[in-house]
Formats: structure tokens, C-alpha cells, sequence
């Protein structure tokens, strides 16, 4: 098979990549602004890799499409804060580039592996979010961070409706996917990152640790080599089992508050040397969604899903607990860091 991944250097494009190369026989190929993240992989002999913008680079991708067995677009803008600031620039790349690929892939009759988002559920009132029953419930328009939602969710439509012209497609939903390379600690702006990393830099700098709306909203954490074998199984796709399917990916039992998990991830940091007292001088600092992200904002007061239709369809369930899925992404950052120690401001 030959894959072709949009977004090759992001957080889940460059772990798929590395599973892939590490694990089939398969070809790849990819394309990303950035290359920073996939340094152990470029030169590999099955791995084409292009830098580049997609908008640029459309003759390329449509060739790639061409030639590709199945195709991840992956390319997206993943900061909450960003949908507040930049909402047309949202549209543009999540939306209408990913239109054009999906009809791309129609057209050369390429299998797309597209990921929607939990964020597609909204503000549902569902004590799990199931991919068949669950309304999706989002804010009025002038709160602008659900354009982000909206364009996701109408792209799941408009795949849906393409069944009836013959594309072959799977959607999946990450839930608050969490590890390696996700974000940079070292990038301290309100809502620029994902909490986990987010968090884990004001741990390392000594900063107060900011609770939106006091941190009583949950999420479920989902630890990235579980949502890597899921899609893997559903590229492999045995007797058609993935074909023109909606998937919840995340873990159902790692359900934690914002505010517990501040504090999981303290204890787990103040394991490590020159640590050893943050417990004492943890402040957590309650704050607005306006002020942290931006007017317009509105967050998701509880997320959970429901991976029922993927377990029967692939045998696929999570393994990673949350315990263990902060410890090896918290580690994996400390690594880097003593390798990088004057980089930070603070600290041992
Ligand atoms: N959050 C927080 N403080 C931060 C960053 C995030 O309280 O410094 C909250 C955020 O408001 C949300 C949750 O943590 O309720 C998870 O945020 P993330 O951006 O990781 O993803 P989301 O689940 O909102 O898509």
C-alpha cells in the first residue's frame, strides 16, 4: 500500500508516520510547513517527505492522491485560541483546503481516513458521546470558537453525503489525544497549546497553573499510541469493517477534572529531581474562558466517549491509563529538557 499524510509533522501525522515506517511494508509520503518533528524518520527509503504549504502545493498532493491507497488530511489549526483570533484564516484551512482534498480523493478514487474531532459533540448533554445518537450542540455565532466545530462537523456531512457518489472514507474522533511531541512547554500564551503541555510548562517554570472557569470541566485523555492502533486497524481495514464509518478514538476511563489533572501532573513532576517541594508552592489560579481565551470563547463543560462501534467493529480498545499516559509524556518532555536545560528560564 502507498499512504499519503497531510500534516506529516504534526502530532498525530508524525506518530502514524513512524508506526507506519516502523511496523508495514508500506509506502508513504507527506507534506508539512515544518519538518522539526520527523528528523529520525526523512531519509528513510520508503518515505517521501515535501516541505511545503499546502495551498502551494496542490499539483504535488493531487499526483500523491493519485498514486496513494489511502490518504489522512490531517492538516489543521489545533489551538482553541486561534479560533477566537483568526476565525476566516480556521475556515480556510480546515474547511475549503480540506474540501478540495476530500474531492480529490473522490475523484482518483483514493481512500481518505479523515479525522473529524470530539469537539464536533459541543456543549451535548450526553453522558457519553455516541457517533449514531448524540446531538451536536454548539453556541450561538457570535461565539466564535465553535467555527472550528462547525467546519469539522459540516465536512463529516459533506463526506457522509459523498458516500452516494462512491467515496470510500472513514471519519474518526479523537478524544483529547496526549504524549510525546504535542505541543511546545516552552510556549507560555493562554490557550496556544493543549492543556497537558500547557500545564506542564507553568509546572516547570514555577508559575501559577491557570483553571479555566476553575477547572471543573472534564475531559478523557487518550494516550497517543491507543489512537495510533486504532487507526492503524483502520487502515488496515479487515473485510471492509472501517468502510464509510464515524469513530469515536479516546479512552472512556481516564476521565479527569482540569483541576485534578493539575494535580496529577504536579505530583508526577515534583518525582523528579530539583521538584521535589512544587507540591508546596502550587498555585492553581482560577480564570474566565473570556479573559484566558478571548471573547467569543465557550468551553466544553464534560467530554466522554463511547468507542462501543469501534471495539465491535476492530477489536480496537484503548490500553493506556491515565497514570501511565502522563508519567511517559511528562518524562518524555523531561528528557528533552535535560538535553535542553538552558533553554528554560527556570528550574534546577
Ligand atoms: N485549560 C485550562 N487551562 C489551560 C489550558 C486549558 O483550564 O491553561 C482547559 C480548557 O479550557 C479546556 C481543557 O483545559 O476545558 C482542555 O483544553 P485543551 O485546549 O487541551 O482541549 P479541548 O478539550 O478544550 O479541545
Amino acid at each position: 500500500m502507498h499512504i499519503h499524510i497531510l500534516g506529516v509533522n504534526g502530532f498525530i501525522g508524525h506518530a502514524l508516520a513512524r508506526r507506519i515506517l516502523e511496523e508495514t511494508e508500506w509506502t508513504l509520503s507527506g507534506i508539512d510547513l515544518t519538518s522539526d518533528r520527523l528528523t529520525p524518520l526523512l531519509g528513510h527509503p520508503r518515505f517521501e517527505f515535501r516541505q511545503g504549504d499546502i495551498h502551494r502545493e496542490r499539483p504535488w498532493i493531487d499526483q500523491q492522491i493519485a498514486r496513494s491507497d489511502i490518504v489522512f488530511p490531517l492538516v489543521a489549526i489545533a489551538q482553541p485560541r486561534r479560533y477566537v483570533l483568526e476565525p476566516i484564516r480556521v475556515f480556510e484551512l480546515v474547511f475549503e483546503e480540506n474540501l478540495r482534498i476530500v474531492r480529490m480523493c473522490l475523484h482518483h478514487d483514493t481512500r481518505v481516513i479523515f479525522p473529524s474531532t470530539s469537539e464536533v459533540y459541543g456543549m451535548c448533554a450526553d453522558e457519553t458521546f455516541n457517533e449514531e445518537t448524540s446531538p451536536m450542540v454548539f453556541g450561538p455565532t457570535s461565539k466564535e470558537r465553535w467555527i472550528y466545530a462547525s467546519a469539522k462537523q459540516m465536512l463529516d456531512r459533506i463526506i457522509w453525503a459523498y458516500r452516494t457518489e462512491g467515496l470510500r472514507f472513514t471519519i474518526f474522533r479523537p478524544f483529547n489525544w496526549i504524549g510525546p511531541n504535542q505541543d511546545d512547554t516552552r510556549n507560555d500564551e493562554p490557550g496556544s497549546s493543549r492543556v497537558v503541555t500547557q500545564f506542564l510548562g507553568h509546572l516547570l517554570r514555577r508559575e501559577p497553573v491557570p483553571l479555566v472557569e476553575g477547572g471543573q470541566q472534564s475531559r478523557s485523555f487518550t494516550y497517543i499510541s491507543d489512537g495510533i492502533d486504532a487507526l492503524m486497524r483502520i487502515a488496515e481495514n479487515p473485510d471492509g469493517a472501517a468502510d464509510n464509518r464515524i469513530f469515536n478514538i479516546g479512552n472512556p476511563d481516564n476521565v479527569c477534572t482540569i483541576a485534578e489533572l493539575a494535580d496529577h501532573m504536579g505530583r508526577i513532576v515534583s518525582g523528579y529531581p530539583g521538584y521535589e517541594d512544587l507540591m508546596t508552592g502550587l498555585a492553581l489560579q482560577p480564570v474566565s474562558a473570556g479573559v484566558f481565551y478571548g471573547p467569543g470563547y465557550q468551553d466544553v463543560s464534560r467530554r466522554r466517549p463511547d468507542i462501543a462501534a469501534l471495539t465491535a467493529a476492530l477489536g480496537w480498545r484503548p490500553r493506556v491509563g491515565i497514570q501511565e499516559a502522563l508519567e511517559c509524556t511528562i518524562g518524555h518532555y523531561m528528557k528533552d529538557r535535560a538535553l535542553a536545560r538552558t533553554e528554560y528560564t527556570a528550574g534546577p
